[in-house]
């Protein structure tokens, strides 16, 4: 018994100093990683329910590390965020995302709306949105085509939140609220900020088949519409959640069954096919 337990605690330890060198090695690939030109948007079309037409594209990160291969946003987002690279990286992230939509507005020539997630860190920096505005500049985008994807964690704490929001708002630059059901976000929050969208998580969406999911669903849209908020369904993947939405006076959706978050030329392309008449 007492081999066993020996071994169990070497078998820990061994388990433990993996997992801290694989954090170490993470946090310094992250580190080099912007200067070595590592991260990349994808984009994925936010789709009008009842047209089918591409009304924006949200713009999701991947890091492609040659030692570490690709690295989902979900294991190192909130690296960065304990770290505070989520700053440069989430300027990097914006100049670019906006860079390519003028980039698209102007082939198309129409307006096209590019959706960011904002980390709560970034938001809370006293410059952001000065960084906004620098980027807007820069680009030549209007404001009124970026929208920020924000989190119920960003909106919990309203005395620091919603000045800034106003501030925003003020500029022309829509905000939406990210995932929303699953915190813990509460109805007054919706009444009291300038929000635009709202996104209802993929959770609900995933379990549409159950009465009570539906429930939630139908209820969250018809608050944002009584709010005359824009609502956005993600993580649509089947036609039956599709069509149930339709039904729904749900605005847009998101969700593989229209697209994958793709490369830009890939986004390029699709907006080509979907716009062309
Ligand atoms: P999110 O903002 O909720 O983004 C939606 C996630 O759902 C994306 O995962 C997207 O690829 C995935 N998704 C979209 N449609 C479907 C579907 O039909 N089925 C399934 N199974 N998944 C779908 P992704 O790209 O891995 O990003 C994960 C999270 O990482 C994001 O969740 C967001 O919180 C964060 N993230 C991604 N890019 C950025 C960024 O540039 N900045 C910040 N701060 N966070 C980011
Ligand atoms: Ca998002
Ligand atoms: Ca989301
Ligand atoms: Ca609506």
């Amino acid at each position: 018994a007492k081999e066993l337990g020996k071994n169990n605690f070497q078998f820990f330890t061994a388990d433990m100093n993996e997992l801290i060198a694989n954090k170490m090695s993470l946090e310094l690939g992250l580190r080099k990683a912007l200067t070595n030109n590592e991260f990349e948007l994808y984009y994925q079309p936010q789709v009008e329910v009842e047209s089918g037409a591409i009304k924006g594209m949200e713009a999701l990160i991947r890091w492609r590390n040659p030692k570490l291969g690709i690295v989902p946003p979900n294991e190192f987002i909130p690296l960065a965020e304990e770290t505070g690279l989520i700053i440069p990286i989430g300027k990097w992230v914006m100049q670019t995302a906006c860079e390519q939509a003028k980039k698209w507005e102007s082939m198309l020539n129409k307006p096209l709306r590019i959706s960011v997630n904002i980390s709560a860190l970034q938001f809370q920096q006293p410059d952001f949105t000065d960084v906004v505005k620098k980027v807007l500049e820069r680009t030549n985008l209007s404001a009124t085509s970026l929208e920020l994807e924000l989190t119920e964690s960003i909106v919990q704490n309203p005395q620091h939140a919603l000045p800034i929001m106003k501030e925003l708002k003020e500029m022309g630059v829509l905000l939406s609220l990210d995932d929303f059901g699953t915190g813990y976000s509460s109805l007054s929050y919706l009444r009291s900020f300038p929000l635009d969208t709202l996104k209802i998580d993929k959770l609900f969406i995933d379990n549409m088949h159950h009465v009570k999911d539906e429930a939630i669903v139908n209820t969250i849209i018809s608050m944002a519409n009584s709010l005359e908020l824009n609502v956005i369904a993600e993580g649509v993947e089947t036609t039956e959640q599709l069509a149930s939405l339709a039904g729904k006076a749900c605005d847009e959706y998101q969700g593989y069954l229209f697209s994958k978050p793709v490369p830009c030329e890939e986004f390029e392309s699709l907006l080509q096919t979907i716009t062309s008449p």
